[in-house]
């Protein structure tokens, strides 16, 4: 494998792709729905990157030393053939992790079929048991019924690794979250708490909309004791907690108070082919232009080999100290978090 580094020493292991820019949430902290109405114009099939050209880049990223992939959108599974796609991944070359994050809304029929494709892991975001919380939360698309309907669904289909993504709000939603740690605990799913990022430009993040980790852990510890875990392995995102009763554990995500870019092994790739080396950075390449301009394999690893070696994003951990907030590249459902 290779041993590509960036300006700090930090490798590439982690490719995120968003296979579909459209989703059927409107959650206001990603996809707002008075700036994403009817007439937005999401990408056309023909922009979006195909079936070969996502299973191309992940033998390129494979060869480059990524491990991981992990689907993302958008909603991923809006993508038709998705499944087709999974197949081809896991079976590629250094590749040893395949994970998707999805809302769950589409989820329950397909459940079986992506087991069987050999997706390894799957994380499904649930940000409250509240119905009408979740309705703020989420746009009013869906329903807490139908997200534990697929969260039902995947056990039986034996993704027995679930993951549940829940970002917190003050004064939103912070108020049910121990309750969803405490409907998860002793069952095997972990349950992921997400400060809220000020990822994109248009979700109008403040600082004091955050509930922060310690916060978190406050409220959800007050119950039942939380003990601190050590990580699972280095660069770990979430802070793991176990129930001092043994019971199983919750992560917390502590992207803004406790920045983590030191060990940050992710590139990210959006649904048209743009790649990204941070949440908050700029596009750095249309690999679509590339892809479909005849570029070899070869030719592709060095640049991009390249383009790592002259990564040095740290965003998250600069952010305190920004007297104007930069615009930011993408917005969160482009990229997929
Ligand atoms: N649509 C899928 C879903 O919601 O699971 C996948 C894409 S979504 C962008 C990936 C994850 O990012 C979700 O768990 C979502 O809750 C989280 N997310 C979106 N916007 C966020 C924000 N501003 N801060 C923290 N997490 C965010
Ligand atoms: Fe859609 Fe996921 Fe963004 Fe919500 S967080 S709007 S479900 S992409
Ligand atoms: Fe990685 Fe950028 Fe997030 Fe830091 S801010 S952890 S570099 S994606």
């Amino acid at each position: 494998m290779m041993n590509i580094r960036d300006k700090f020493g930090r490798p590439i292991r982690d490719l995120r792709i968003s296979v579909m820019d459209k989703c059927n949430f409107r959650c206001p902290y990603c996809m707002p729905a008075d700036i994403f109405g009817e007439s937005y114009n999401f990408l056309e099939k023909d922009e979006i990157l195909s079936d070969d050209e996502l299973v191309r880049l992940a033998h390129i990223f494979g060869q480059m030393g990524v491990t991981k992939l992990r689907i993302t959108g958008g909603e991923p599974l809006i993508r038709k053939n998705l499944t087709n796609i999974i197949e081809e991944w896991v079976k590629t070359p250094g590749i040893e992790d395949v994970a998707m994050t999805t809302n769950g809304y589409f989820l329950a029929p397909v459940a079986h079929k992506i087991k069987a494709a050999g997706l390894h892991r799957l994380t499904i975001s649930l940000d409250s048991l509240d119905e009408d919380v979740f309705q703020i939360m989420n746009g009013a698309r869906s329903s807490v019924a139908r997200v534990l309907e697929a969260i039902g669904e995947a056990q039986a289909a034996g993704f027995d690794n679930l993951k549940i993504n829940c970002v917190v709000k003050k004064g939103v939603n912070d108020h049910t979250i121990a309750d969803l740690a405490r409907h998860f605990k002793g069952t095997g799913v972990i349950v992921r708490f997400i400060e809220y990022m000020d990822v994109g430009n248009l979700n109008g993040w403040k600082m004091d909309d955050v509930l922060t980790a310690s916060e978190i852990l406050e409220k959800v510890g007050a119950e039942t004791p939380l003990v601190p875990l050590e990580e699972n392995y280095r660069g770990e995102v979430a802070n793991r907690y176990g129930y001092a009763d043994g019971s199983g554990e919750i992560g917390i995500i502590a992207s803004v108070t406790q920045p983590f870019c030191g060990d940050c092994t992710r590139v990210r790739l959006s649904a048209a082919g743009e790649l990204f080396t941070c949440l908050f950075g700029n596009k750095q390449l249309d690999l679509r232009d590339y892809l479909r301009g005849g570029t070899t394999d070869a030719e592709m690893i060095e640049m991009l080999g390249n383009l790592w070696n002259k990564r040095a994003d740290r965003y998250s951990e600069l952010r305190t100290s920004f007297t104007k907030v930069p615009q930011k590249g993408a917005e969160m459902y482009r990229i997929g978090g």
